[in-house]
């Protein structure tokens, strides 16, 4: 088969390594890429929110199947648009992604459905906004409505802290359109987890679970990210947590989605406070996440084509869906000033001796130099994996690997996973 990814991240570059794995994948395009994708497939410079190019191209060049990382074209339509031409095309719609375009959508969908979540209020206008938050206890937490790249949540520990952000979001419009309307949430306490799921309408098959850590410096400190690691599994946390998650929150979401007319099939992601109540719902994703799937992919034993192609033919359900037991850490590596601007084009080096470590490096932001040199090309730059018989094992492989690895401004944290092994 013939396939194009969609997108140009780490969670891409994951995609396309486990893709490239079936003996059923005969070639693999993807738009855009980048410099460690292009060592596996073609990259095509078409961005990802120009559909009528990229279904030009897939018509072109023969694409037997789409695969779409990123959010922001699947809350654009891409897979309608696709579908409109008969091209197959995994994830979800447009009316289904709506589940992480709004939140406000997704928070009102948990509520009629009864389904664990933050209790919350949404508003459209600022001075109702303003006085509804001048009410509720500390700390406390005020989202943007819409996507805003991972950066429009603000867990406020002051009310002058949450203020700024209500100010921010729906007078100043610090993030567009996507602020005008937005949703003030308890404070959850708790661990996070995230578990990602093949779903097709009803039919939820889960993943193993993962742990991301969005802060940017050591001991969650400094502003959020985009994530700065992840790994799999959890020994810290019992199978019986995870479960009720499954079983709670993520299949009587499917379920509500289907009764809504709005049935899901794609990727979907639950963000979850475990909290002293179970585990309750902090947002949906309507993909992959990212760096999620940089560990949950590497222990998938399964081909991933056979899942996604059960997903497509109704046979999800059928489907024996296997998972290694071996232990998983990915360690971001980011650009200087990340999640701030940051500069772009330092020369990476060190990317091989990582690999013939036996690590896993992922390619986020990279590009290739007209010298030929790997160089930076974005905020997170790489993820680094390492793999092993345990946590311990894997989180010790994948710094080995950083440690290898080298571009001016490089930034990692060094405690991920490290909650993991307290
Ligand atoms: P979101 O984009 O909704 O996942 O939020 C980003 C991050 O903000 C989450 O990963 C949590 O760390 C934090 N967060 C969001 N909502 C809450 C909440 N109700 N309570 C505590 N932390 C939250």
């Amino acid at each position: 088969m013939r396939i194009m990814v969609i997108g140009g991240g780490g969670r891409e570059h994951a995609i396309v390594w486990s893709l490239n794995k079936s003996d059923k994948v005969s070639k693999i395009f993807c738009a855009p890429g980048n410099a460690g994708i292009a060592e596996l497939a073609e990259c095509v410079p078409i961005p990802v929110n120009r559909f009528s190019d990229l279904i030009q191209f897939a018509i072109d060049n023969e694409v037997d199947l789409v695969v779409v990382g990123p959010d922001d074209p699947l809350a654009e339509g891409i897979v309608d648009a696709f579908e409109a031409h008969n091209i197959p095309v995994y994830g979800p719609r447009k009316n289904a992604a709506e589940i992480e375009g709004s939140k406000i959508f997704m928070k009102n969908l948990l509520k009629k459905y009864e389904i664990p979540t933050a209790k919350y209020e949404t508003f459209t206008d600022y001075e109702s906004a303003l006085a509804y938050l001048r009410q509720q206890e500390l700390p406390i937490v005020v989202k943007a409505d819409g996507l805003a790249a991972g950066k429009g949540v603000t867990v406020a520990a002051t009310m002058e802290e949450a203020e700024e952000a209500l100010h921010g979001m729906m007078v100043g419009k610090v993030f567009g359109e996507s602020g005008g309307r937005v949703v003030i949430e308890e404070f959850l306490a708790g661990q996070e987890m995230s578990i990602l799921a093949f779903v097709d309408g009803e039919t939820v098959r889960a993943m193993v679970p993962a742990q991301d850590h969005k802060p940017v410096f050591d001991n969650d400190k400094g502003p959020n990210t985009g994530g700065m690691g992840t790994y799999s599994p959890l020994p810290h946390i019992d199978p019986a947590i995870v479960e009720d998650a499954i079983e709670n929150i993520i299949k009587p979401t499917a379920r509500a989605m289907v009764s809504e007319g709005r049935p899901f099939r794609g990727v979907l992601f639950a963000g979850l406070m475990i909290t002293k109540d179970g585990p309750k719902t902090i947002e949906f994703n309507a993909r992959m996440g990212d760096p999620e799937t940089q560990v949950v992919l590497p222990r998938l034993k399964t081909d991933l084509l056979d899942i996604i192609l059960a997903s497509m033919n109704g046979r999800l359900g059928q489907l024996d869906i296997e998972w290694s037991d071996e232990a998983a850490v990915c360690v971001i590596a980011a650009s200087e000033g990340y999640p701030a601007s940051y500069p772009k084009g330092r020369v990476i080096t060190g990317l091989e001796a990582a690999k013939a470590q036996g690590a896993l490096v992922f390619h986020a932001g990279t590009a290739l130099a007209d010298g030929g040199e790997i160089v930076t090309n974005g905020g997170r730059v790489l993820g680094i994996v390492g793999r092993g018989s345990d946590i311990a094992e894997a989180r010790a492989k994948a710094y080995e690997a950083v440690s290898a690895i080298h571009f001016d401004g490089m930034h990692c944290r060094t405690d991920i996973a490290a909650k993991a092994l307290k």
